[in-house]
């Protein structure tokens, strides 16, 4: 251990290599609601790719697990430490290298927070659109998560916003792939393969991001519904109308009422539309005018009033800002209402009804209260599950993630598998898959020194799978 702290202090300085008090017990967790926290042999703080690669090389020589850490936001424990190994955390390499208004790309270092990147684009008249809810989460733990967000209806998650990464391999060995391109079609596309990994295959020290034009006028509206159903059959007209909205999202009744107590948001839902409530939907349009923002407004009132929609309230901005924050926060909420566990199932969009439907059985099979709200033009349903026991909760996870699965979901919609959620994925997935992750995995880290130490490809999964098999 003193060999791999002095030969780390030689390459970072002995103050970027905290060990024992000096580290902060925010780098024993990420937000997973199900892990206790871990404290690492040492976090170690690089300051650029060289550093990262002479860090990583000498990880690979003594053996030592490496754990990525972007803003620690992530809600899987996919950058909880391993106590055994060290943690990268990438706090000093916030630069925005560039921003190309020709191309329309930003070249950013890995620890560059959403806010930071958003503030330097509004005044270039350009927005890099992946919203997921915590601003603070960083663009690499962004690619390590494939984060999606509210916005992904209209502009795709980060996978369809990363265009070229620079990376390190377990060895020290650095490679970019993509680049500056609308398009490319030379070899197996190792952008994407990074894109989600939750830093087991490499660690990322650039990134390149596609940005779009920002536009100049929004409105947030939002519809009560009597039923679930009824929404499942406004979202898909709502998706083909053309109205291309920013933001689809629905909240269930009990949801709301938490978020708008604790907020204390006031939205001006008449008492009768708010008795007969059973979910709400929340769309944000944007525009480039204030006449086509109306007309794409008194277009999605007409085709959801056909859809039997209770009302439809066009926010004022403080409260539409308020109720877009107070969304986002529903994982505080429910982490503060004593939420065991969260799913972020995704299911094929017009399923969202059906799978809640039998979520519920699910629920009241096992005495657990699931609540939840989503992104309803996604298809990402967001739930929080009460039940304090163990094991029964155990069953409950298995039985919804086996639910999605059969109307054609999968596990994470974006939250990714991390620590909480591998065991499922062994438990449920294709074996066939898992083994070829696994050897992609080995072609990437021979070694397996990167990630939590559970997770796909990790050496013991690798044995495991492979005894199994
Ligand atoms: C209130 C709240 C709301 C949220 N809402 C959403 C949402 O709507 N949509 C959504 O997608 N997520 C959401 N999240 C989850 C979280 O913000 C995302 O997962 C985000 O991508 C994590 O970024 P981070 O910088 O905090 O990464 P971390 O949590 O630090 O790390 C995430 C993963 O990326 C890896 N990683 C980090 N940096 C690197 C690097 N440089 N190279 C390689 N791997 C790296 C880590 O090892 C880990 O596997 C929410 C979280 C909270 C707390």
């Amino acid at each position: 251990m003193t060999k791999l702290l002095d030969l780390l202090s030689e390459v970072v300085g002995t103050q970027y290599v905290l060990t024992g008090g000096e580290i902060n017990p925010d780098y024993t967790h990420d937000e997973c609601l199900d892990l206790d926290p871990q404290v690492p042999i040492a976090v170690v703080l690089p300051a650029d790719t060289t550093e990262v690669s002479d860090i990583l090389r000498i990880a690979a020589e003594l053996q030592v697990p490496v754990v990525a850490r972007g803003s620690a936001t992530g809600l899987s424990g996919a950058s909880r430490p391993n106590p055994n190994g060290i943690v990268v955390s990438f706090e000093r390499m916030q630069k925005i290298l560039e921003i190309d208004t020709d191309n329309h790309v930003a070249v950013v270092q890995p620890g560059v927070s959403l806010e930071q990147l958003d503030f330097a684009l509004a005044g270039h008249g350009l927005v890099y659109p992946v919203s997921p809810g915590q601003l603070s989460a960083s663009l690499g733990g962004n690619v390590g998560t494939n984060a999606g967000g509210m916005r992904a209806v209209r502009y795709g998650v980060t996978r369809n916003h990363v265009l070229g990464l620079e990376i390190v391999l377990a060895g020290g060995q650095v490679l970019r792939t993509g680049g500056k391109l609308a398009k490319t079609s030379t070899g197996y596309d190792l952008t994407q393969l990074i894109v989600g990994s939750e830093g087991t295959l490499a660690l990322v020290t650039e990134i390149i991001v596609r940005l779009q034009p920002r536009p100049s006028d929004a409105a947030t509206v939002l519809i009560p519904f009597p039923s679930l159903e009824h929404i499942t059959a406004a979202v898909p007209a709502t998706v083909g109308s053309g109205l291309n909205p920013t933001i689809l999202e629905y909240i269930d009744v009990v949801s709301m009422a938490a978020i708008t107590t604790s907020s204390g948001l006031e939205l001006g839902i008449s008492p009768e539309v708010k008795e007969k409530a059973l979910a709400y939907l929340i769309v944000v349009i944007e525009q480039n005018s204030p006449e086509r923002l109306q007309q794409d407004i008194e277009h999605l009132a007409d085709l959801v009033e056909d859809r039997g929609a209770l009302d439809v309230y066009v926010l004022p901005p403080k409260a539409a800002e308020e109720l877009i924050t107070a969304r986002e926060n529903t994982f505080y909420v429910a982490k503060a209402l004593g939420a065991d566990d969260i799913v972020d199932v995704v299911v094929p969009r017009a399923n969202i009804a059906s799978f809640l439907h039998q979520v519920s059985k699910v629920a009241a099979e096992h005495s657990a209260i699931v609540v939840g709200c989503g992104h309803a033009g996604d298809g990402n349903v967001h739930l929080a599950v009460f039940q304090p026991d163990h094991e029964v909760r155990h069953k409950v996870m298995i039985d919804i993630f086996r639910t999605g699965m059969t109307l054609g979901g999968s596990i994470s919609g974006e939250h990714g598998l991390g620590t909480a959620k591998y065991e499922y994925f062994l438990e449920l997935e294709d074996p066939a898959k898992i083994g070829l992750m696994n050897r992609i995995k080995l072609a990437f880290d021979p070694s397996g020194i990167l990630g939590t130490g559970v997770g796909v490809g990790t050496a013991g999964q690798i044995e495991g799978k492979e005894d199994s098999r």
